[in-house]
């Protein structure tokens, strides 16, 4: 029984709250650089190496903050420039931010990225391009599966009248993701719902999901989302902690997206669906 976690911590601070965020908004996203040494000292505690998407704004306002994520031997990888939701810019405009985000990072930490996380997990039809032009590796922004790496698709048809038809893998891997792994919906509010839920049930479901895919892939791979703002806080950082003892105990190597990225590009076969109980396989549409 193997598999790998990947810590990961998007450090949006005031770039998630612009442009035109509130006095209060803005004071929670300020509490980002509070939350960072403490995850840094944690990381650091249980040698666990990890990935930062660090938005290029943030890169810019905290720049010896995120050397300091570096040098800890942790992966900086993109976020944009200022949090931007690539859906709501045209082409030219999202490849003006994108690149822009990346000599930011670039030019801030001294290493090229070699993955990227969209803002929000918002995609345009542009951002795969936009992504493979800059010479990314991986996204890690998309939902398609929880446990296994894949190519992301290109030019996927959709209808209502008959079938979805799918198109082909692009040379981007994805690392996936999920709204179910990550801090800000269980734990945030932003004033049009109230989450705040108990960090012990939170952290609860993410260990599960680590002991689902150790009882029932093989070599299987989770990416588990945070914001420094948001679990940089006593109470959730205790659950965390609690969280990376217990899923350690299990066996778990944690690892960066990069390193995960290097082996899927070497061959490796992560995540391959052996289930304890049952005859069923997973199967693609057709
Ligand atoms: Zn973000």
């Amino acid at each position: 029984m193997s598999g790998t976690v990947c810590l990961t911590f998007d450090f949006d601070s005031f770039s998630g709250e612009l442009p035109g965020g509130s006095p209060g908004d803005l004071s929670r996203a300020e509490f980002a650089a509070v939350g960072v040494p403490r995850i840094l000292n944690l990381l650091e505690h249980y040698a666990i190496p990890a990935t930062w998407f660090v938005p290029g704004h943030t890169a810019d306002t905290y720049p010896t903050l995120c050397r300091d994520i570096v040098r800890a031997g942790h992966e900086v990888a993109l976020h944009g420039y200022a949090h931007e939701n690539n859906s709501r810019l045209t082409a030219d405009e999202e490849r003006r931010v994108t690149r822009h985000a990346y000599e930011a990072v670039a030019e801030v930490l001294g290493e090229r990225p070699k993955g990227a996380r969209t803002p929000s997990w918002d995609l345009s039809p542009a951002t795969l391009d936009i992504l493979t032009e800059l010479g990314l590796v991986y996204d890690s922004s998309l939902m398609a599966h929880d446990y296994r790496p894949y190519y992301v698709r290109r030019d996927d048809r959709h209808s209502i009248e008959g079938p979805s038809r799918l198109g082909e893998s692009s040379r981007l891997l994805e690392l996936p993701i999920s709204w179910s792994l990550d801090d800000w919906p269980a734990f945030e509010t932003n004033g049009r719902g109230r989450a705040l839920h108990n960090a012990r049930l939170v952290f609860e479901n993410w260990r599960d999901d680590v002991a689902y895919m150790l009882r029932d892939f093989d070599d299987g791979v989770v990416t588990l989302t945070s914001h420094p703002e948001v679990t940089g806080r006593g109470h959730r950082l205790l659950g965390y902690e609690r969280l990376v003892g217990e899923i350690r105990q299990m066996g778990v190597t944690f690892s960066r997206m990069d390193t995960v990225a290097d082996g899927v590009l070497a061959g490796r076969a992560y995540g391959r669906y052996h289930p304890q109980h049952g005859s069923f396989g997973e199967r693609p549409p057709g």
